[in-house]
C-alpha cells in the first residue's frame, strides 16, 4: 500500500530496521550520509536503493528538513554508487517515489538507481 508521504516518521519501517543493522542486505556503498544495497524484487539487471542514513520519511520530507550537509552527502553519494557500478556509460535511471500517486512504499526516502539494459520510456504509457 502506498504511504502518506507526510506521516511522522516510523522508526520500526524496514529500511530503518537495515540502517540500524536489524536486518541483512546486499550492500553496494556505504557512507557517513548513505547507504546502498540491492533491491529485494530488482525490476532491471541492476537495481540499487540509496538512502540517506538520517530519518527521513520522502524526497519532499527530506529537502524540508536535512542540513547542507546531510543533502550534499546523499546527492553525492548516488553518483558514486553509479560511478562505482560503471553505469555512468552507457547510462542509468534515478527514481524516488513520494507519497499515493507516486506509489512509495516504504516510509523511508530512498533513491532507486536502475541500468544494465535500456530502459525504455520514463512511464508507462
Ligand atoms: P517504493 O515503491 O519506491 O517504496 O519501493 C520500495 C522498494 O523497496 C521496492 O522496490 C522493494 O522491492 C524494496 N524492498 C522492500 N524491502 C526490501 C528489503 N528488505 N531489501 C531490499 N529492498 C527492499
Amino acid at each position: 500500500m502506498p504511504i502518506d508521504a507526510t506521516q511522522p516518521y516510523d522508526e520500526h519501517n524496514i529500511f530503518a530496521k537495515i540502517i540500524r543493522g536489524e536486518i541483512p542486505n546486499h550492500t553496494v556503498y556505504e557512507d557517513e550520509w548513505a547507504l546502498a544495497f540491492h533491491d529485494i524484487n530488482p525490476q532491471a539487471p541492476v537495481h540499487v536503493l540509496v538512502i540517506p542514513k538520517g530519518a527521513y520519511v520522502s524526497w519532499d520530507d527530506f529537502s524540508v528538513r536535512a542540513s547542507e550537509a546531510e543533502i550534499a552527502g546523499f546527492v553525492r553519494a548516488v553518483g558514486k554508487v553509479a560511478r562505482n557500478l560503471d553505469l555512468v556509460v552507457p547510462g542509468y535511471r534515478l527514481l524516488a517515489n513520494v507519497g499515493q500517486h507516486g506509489h512509495q512504499e516504504v516510509p523511508h526516502l530512498h533513491v532507486h538507481l536502475f541500468g544494465g539494459r535500456p530502459l525504455g520510456p520514463m512511464l508507462a504509457r
